[in-house]
């Protein structure tokens, strides 16, 4: 790990250059690598040197980009997967089986709740899910003989709630298992959640990572901190030999620092397969150069926008873990000290007309299904990802059919402003 700065480690983080070599990173454009002699090769494979043989395990130019993001996030390891979605099965799936059970907060991403909640279950592996507000009584009673692993969002997408991150490590230790942030909103650059206890950090980094709209693309990192070998009955596949690996224990052979990555690698990339293309890795490590320098637009235009909505009478609420008087205003003073990211949801009266007559004035903020970009975007869960559910379900589900959740990106505030001023004219 390097002493310099986040910003600095945005900038030039993981990728050291040699004398006459290619100052940006390269782009390793091939599926294999050349070795002269099958012994060689043969050492790869029984993981006794370190190297590369095949694109679906490792590539240089995602290993360049994994550093610096495991760098930025202060972790000991890091692996780039095909999409967010992959790097949070594959985070979870390192450490579970079937049979296996999982605590996780209720508010999460959709398409995460969902691999929880039905892929995995097929898979065989339950789940508990708990309030994100729980209590340390009502946390610990989640837990069962069978648990493996506890998950939360830093800040979840797309309820803006802000997970007690201390809390929820320190009730995930006291049994024995670790705890896995998803730390997608904020980016390192807002809260690094293994100094408050977390021991894998995972990402989409599709969103403020890449922050272009360019590329789909996932992360894992370890912090390298917890003791798997002190907890080995509940984690054979990392404390007893790896069988396909002759005889291997990845937490003997490669310590604390080492062994969650490396069993991640040649054990689930070599069968899943879900690997990051060197290309998008190159387009996500432009992005991280800029992260800390647009982070901080995103987090003032979304304060911006959130007091500026907080002010208006046809709006009925406002949802920003940075407006005084939040749910989450105290837990966010705490782990987001330099703001959250530019996320914003809120309600208009008038609920789905008001939604709908409001989205179609907007000029600068477009409607995607996507967030964290350069360019501010909204949806409308109400007409768009939740569509098949009445106004009835939506409120139960607290999605309101007026809500609109507005993704602020990197325009002038007062621009972003302004348009929304002018659509909220046309609500009724
Ligand atoms: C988008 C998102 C994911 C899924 O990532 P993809 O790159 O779309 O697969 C996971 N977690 C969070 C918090 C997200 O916002």
């Amino acid at each position: 790990m390097s002493d310099y700065k986040l910003n600095t480690i945005c900038v030039q983080g993981g990728y050291h250059p040699g004398n006459g070599e290619p100052r940006q990173i390269p782009i390793v454009q091939s599926t294999t690598f050349k070795y002269d002699t099958s012994e060689d090769m043969g050492k790869l494979f029984d993981l006794e040197t370190s190297g590369y043989f095949y694109t679906r395990l490792q590539n240089p130019t995602n290993d360049y980009v994994a550093a610096k993001i495991a760098e930025l996030e202060g972790g000991t390891a890091a692996m780039l997967t095909s999409s967010g979605q992959a790097a949070n099965l594959m985070a979870l799936f390192n450490i579970c089986e079937c049979g296996s059970h999982i605590v996780a907060s209720s508010s999460i991403y959709g398409g995460t709740f969902n691999l929880i909640s039905v892929t995995m279950a097929k898979m065989g592996i339950g789940v508990t899910f708990v309030s994100p507000d729980a209590t340390e009584e009502e946390l610990n009673a989640a837990f069962q003989e069978n648990t493996r692993a506890m998950f939360g969002e830093t800040i979840a997408n797309p309820a803006l709630t802000v997970l007690d991150i201390e809390k929820f490590a320190k009730v995930a230790h006291a049994h024995g298992v670790p705890l896995i942030v998803d730390n997608t909103f904020p980016t390192p650059v807002n809260c690094r959640p293994i100094e408050w206890g977390a021991d894998i950090v995972t990402h989409s980094t599709t969103k403020y990572m890449d922050g272009h709209g360019t590329a789909v693309g996932g992360a894992i990192v370890d912090s390298g901190k917890f003791d798997w070998m002190a907890h080995a009955d509940k984690y054979p596949d990392l404390c007893t030999p790896d069988e396909s690996y002759h005889g291997i224990v990845y937490a003997e052979k490669f310590g604390m620092a080492g062994a969650f990555i490396t069993k991640c690698t040649s054990q689930l990339m070599r069968d899943l397969g879900c690997i990051q293309s060197p290309q998008n890795a190159f387009y996500l490590n432009l992005g991280l150069e800029s992260l800390h320098v647009r982070m901080q637009r995103h987090v003032e235009n979304g304060q911006a926008v959130a007091e500026f909505l907080q002010s208006q009478p046809k709006v009925k609420s406002v949802s920003y873990p940075g407006l005084p008087g939040d749910k989450y205003y105290e837990v966010a003073q705490k782990y987001l000290p330099k703001g959250g990211c530019g996320v914003v949801s809120f309600e208009l009266y008038g609920g789905r007309a008001a939604a709908e007559a409001f989205m179609k004035r907007l000029k600068l903020a477009a409607i995607e299904t996507h967030v964290a970009d350069a360019r501010t975007c909204c949806l409308n869960p109400a007409t768009s990802t939740h569509r098949q559910m009445n106004d009835e379900q939506l409120a139960a589900a607290g999605v309101p059919a007026g809500l609109i959740r507005i993704s602020c990106g990197l325009e002038d505030k007062e621009d972003l402003i302004a348009d929304l001023k002018q659509a909220l004219e046309g609500v009724e």
